[in-house]
């Protein structure tokens, strides 16, 4: 990497013309061949995005008495979040830069509650089945909070209630499950996890991050969803990532509280300094208008009946790649109901098999345990779905013909 800050500014014209040139080795998900990183809601929505975005681009989300609009716009996306996550009368959150971010705040949060509840008081740790997303160990790390994985339900690879149970002991601030998780994107068993919780009376926080704002409309269209938000009484927080499913611009997420009794335990507020007091109810100090205005936008743009619409597709979506994979003899891992799945052909390589499909365009995730090959869907995939299908019969016939190529390195990104 070199690159000194130039001595003389150069023209927008040019510079715009040097990214889009620069953007044409970056994967092609305009056209649907990426199943990872991005969603593709289509134009519309990505029009939304922008000119809300933009629109509050430079107003600033630390400045509540400054700018009203964007506290408005916040606290509508919360209550908006939790109308269909089942969230009681009192529920509170906030909106934060992602998932990351939300899990960090909850697991503060947790934390303080316990301490302000004379528990954990010297050390702390975190009860996590082996699939929950790697920002709880990261979050763990920053507050030095001991980390206890625990194996999952080798058939269903869903969590396991009783043996996360003998996890647990009075230093345990948080216990974990995900609807669904991102791996296999199946949905742990939140109310047996919920009675753990209870008897134990631990917190218990679902990562909702790639399912809060699908699951419930899943549900709505009549997908067997179980119990997974805070209908599941012992449910005291949630993540769910407003620029996943929700087709938010980027940098926004959502971290929710059963009650202001738990909320209370993570703003942060300090007048200890030459400077004006200062509350963050969240990690980050300057928070982007654009990316809160943004939000609000597209769920009012899109509705119950818009989100509906876009998630039945995503659904009708796997279903056919699941059957398509399946009858190309794979296996699809667990029982997935939304718009992630794995899958893994018993003989061959997953990760010759990815690189078969790299070479064909499409860059898409893998899973390690087992190894398998990873799509996280968007709408926009109902339309590539078919040749997605037939370029992994050929890359299929490539491995079986020898042809092996480049293989997928184990690791997420
Ligand atoms: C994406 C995701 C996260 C992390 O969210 P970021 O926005 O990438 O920080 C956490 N948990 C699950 C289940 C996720 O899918």
């Amino acid at each position: 990497m070199s690159a000194a800050l130039p001595e003389k500014g150069r023209a927008w014209a040019e510079l715009k013309k040097e990214m889009q040139a620069r953007g044409q080795n970056d994967v092609k998900w305009r056209e649907g061949k990426t199943a990872v990183y991005v969603f593709n809601a289509g134009p519309e929505i990505a029009q939304v995005q922008k000119e809300a975005y933009t629109m509050y681009m430079s107003e600033n989300g630390l400045g509540p008495l400054a700018f009203p609009s964007l506290k408005q716009m916040e606290e509508e996306v919360i209550s908006m979040a939790l109308s269909i996550l089942h969230g009681p009368e009192g529920a509170t959150g906030a909106m934060t830069s992602g998932g990351t971010d939300s899990i960090t705040m909850a697991l503060k949060t947790a934390r303080d509650f316990a301490r302000a509840n004379g528990k954990a008081k010297s050390k702390a740790n975190i009860v996590l089945p082996r699939s929950a997303h790697p920002a709880f160990e990261k979050a763990a790390h920053m507050m030095d909070i001991e980390v206890r994985r625990v194996a999952i339900d080798p058939k269903t690879l869903l969590a396991d209630p009783d043996a996360m149970k003998a996890a647990l002991d009075a230093d345990t601030v948080m216990m974990v499950g995900s609807a669904p998780n991102f791996p296999h994107g199946v949905i742990d068993p939140i109310s047996a996890l919920g009675e753990v919780a209870a008897e134990k009376d631990v917190w218990l926080h679902v990562d909702a991050c790639v399912g809060g704002y699908f699951a419930p409309f899943a549900r709505m269209n009549g997908v067997d969803v179980p119990p997974f938000d805070f209908e599941v009484p012992a449910v005291r927080s949630m993540s769910a990532d407003l620029h996943k499913y929700g087709y938010a611009a980027k940098g926004a997420s959502s971290v929710l509280f059963r009650s202001g009794e738990l909320y209370k335990h993570m703003p942060f507020d300090t007048d200890d300094w030459s400077g004006a007091r200062m509350i963050t109810p969240t990690l980050a100090g300057t928070r982007p208008g654009g990316a809160i205005a943004a939000a609000w936008a597209v769920m009012n743009f899109l509705g119950i009946e818009g989100y509906k619409e876009k998630q039945g597709l995503v659904c009708a979506t796997r279903e056919k790649i699941q059957k398509g994979v399946e009858a190309l003899g794979c296996e699809v891992l667990g029982d997935p109901k939304l718009g992630l799945l794995a899958f893994r052909h018993p003989e061959l390589d997953s990760y010759a098999l990815w690189g078969k499909m790299l070479e064909r365009g499409w860059f898409t995730s893998i899973t390690t345990e087992p190894p398998s090959l990873h799509l996280m869907l968007s709408p926009f995939h109902a339309e590539v779905a078919d040749q997605y299908l037939t370029d992994l019969e050929a890359g299929m016939a490539d491995l079986r013909a020898g042809k092996t190529g480049e293989k997928r390195e184990a690791r997420y990104s």
